[in-house]
């Protein structure tokens, strides 16, 4: 288990946000999580869900946490299908540095998605020969 304890933020934007310090646009809230639109949207209705209390990433959180934040990006996931409207939406996490993370309270984005909007997805990279069972045991083996 890789320890984060040194990374965290004693001045936490998002934690801000759940104690009302920093003003959000609030779309949804509950005991545990709390939903709240992007300040910089992909598109309009952009939407960040977090757990309120502070964990970095998903790394952190405990499951029984994670399963409250999942239930709200569902929730939240429809009410940006049907309220936008938006048919079709992405659902991303930054999880570290190098993953973009840039904000260090977990949180996952909601982005509708429109025709020619512009925003691009990763690029996939093939294995080499024999590559993917190998890899595949790496994972399984640290499970
Ligand atoms: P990430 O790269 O996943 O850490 O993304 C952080 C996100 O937080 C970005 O999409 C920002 O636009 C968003 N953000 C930063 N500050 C605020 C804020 N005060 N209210 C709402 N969203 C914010
Ligand atoms: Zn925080």
């Amino acid at each position: 288990m890789l320890d984060y304890s040194h990374m965290k933020d004693t001045n936490c934007l998002f934690c801000k946000i759940v104690a009302g310090e920093i003003p959000c646009e609030k779309i949804y809230e509950d005991a545990d999580t709390l939903a709240f639109l992007d300040i910089m949207p992909v598109n309009p209705g952009h939407t960040l869900i977090i757990p309120k209390e502070h964990y970095m990433n998903v790394f952190e959180a405990p499951a029984d946490v994670w399963a409250k934040v999942m239930d709200t990006v569902k929730k939240v996931a429809h009410g940006i299908q049907a309220g936008i409207p938006s048919p079709d939406l992405n659902i991303a996490m930054n999880n570290g540095k190098l993953a973009g993370q840039v904000v260090f309270h977990a949180h996952v984005h909601v982005m509708p998605r429109h025709e020619g909007d512009g925003y691009e997805l990763w690029h996939g990279k093939k294995y080499a020969e024999g590559e993917a069972p190998h890899i595949a045991d790496k994972i399984k083996n640290a499970l």
